[in-house]
């Protein structure tokens, strides 16, 4: 089932202060394992294995923009039973992709950007995979920057985007940074303050144990909207407070 999961939020997180990239110190692996555990400890491990559908997890993705997992889900399965392939998505007219996808919110936006996506892969597939462009399970075993590199060629896909279907999808160890992930991982002191997009991608990818993308990416999200919020942060509640560097800005 691939509704249900929880979504990503579509915008990264800034920070005020700015920390120059020359005086930033990467977390030490003692440090980051720390923390890892403790959130584990309080949150779980998460249980999501591979579904293999990656084009179903990048058009859900899109879905997801400024919108509650519930929503988005609606919107999905309702694009799904009134257009039931991805090839009548590209080609009925954008109206009838609009309709459809309505209760996801902003959807003359989203709409467009699907249709965009589904004619760019028709139109520049991978080599070698023209006869079915919408086939992406070669992503299984090509090099994680090939897919990356593919993905971040589409329009309007970015480095979350494009973590959230090779590791949603395959496993594949790429983390998306979302705003609470953005945000928890800058106030600990996992991310450089200022840092963008790309830059928490790679520190992200960089910083993580081995094979932990899937539980580092669910768990700071589960402390983001938990216990980190970006307005009021519980920091006296906050398992973390010990080793978290931010706390004295909110008490
Ligand atoms: S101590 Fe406060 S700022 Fe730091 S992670 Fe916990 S809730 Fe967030």
């Amino acid at each position: 089932m691939l509704t249900g999961r929880v979504s990503v939020s579509g915008r990264v997180a800034t920070t005020e202060k700015t920390i120059p990239r020359a005086h930033w110190k990467r977390p030490s692996r003692d440090r980051v394992q720390r923390i890892r555990q403790k959130l584990a400890d309080t949150y779980g491990l998460p249980h999501m294995p591979p579904h293999r559908r990656p084009l179903d997890e990048l058009i859900l993705t899109v879905l997801s923009q400024s919108t509650n997992d519930r929503n988005r889900d609606v919107a999905y399965l309702r694009l799904r039973e009134r257009l039931p392939t991805w090839e009548l998505v590209r080609d009925v007219p954008n109206a009838e992709v609009e309709e459809a996808i309505r209760p996801g919110g902003i959807s003359k936006v989203k709409s467009k950007r699907i249709q965009q996506i589904l004619t760019a892969l028709t139109e520049h597939p991978r080599e070698g995979h023209e006869a079915d462009p919408f086939d992406l399970s070669w992503m299984e075993e090509a090099s994680l920057q090939e897919s990356r590199d593919f993905l971040c060629a589409l329009p309007g896909v970015g480095r979350k985007t494009t973590a959230c279907v090779l590791l949603f999808s395959y496993g594949i160890q790429d983390v998306p940074v979302d705003t609470h992930v953005g945000r928890v991982g800058t106030r600990l002191g996992l991310l450089r303050p200022g840092a963008g997009a790309e830059e928490q991608h790679d520190e992200m990818c960089e910083l993580m144990p081995d094979g932990s993308a899937l539980e580092f990416h669910v768990n700071l999200l589960r402390h983001g909207r938990r216990i980190c919020d970006a307005q009021r942060p519980k920091c006296d509640q906050c398992v973390l407070a010990r080793m978290c560097p931010a706390r004295k800005e909110f008490q």
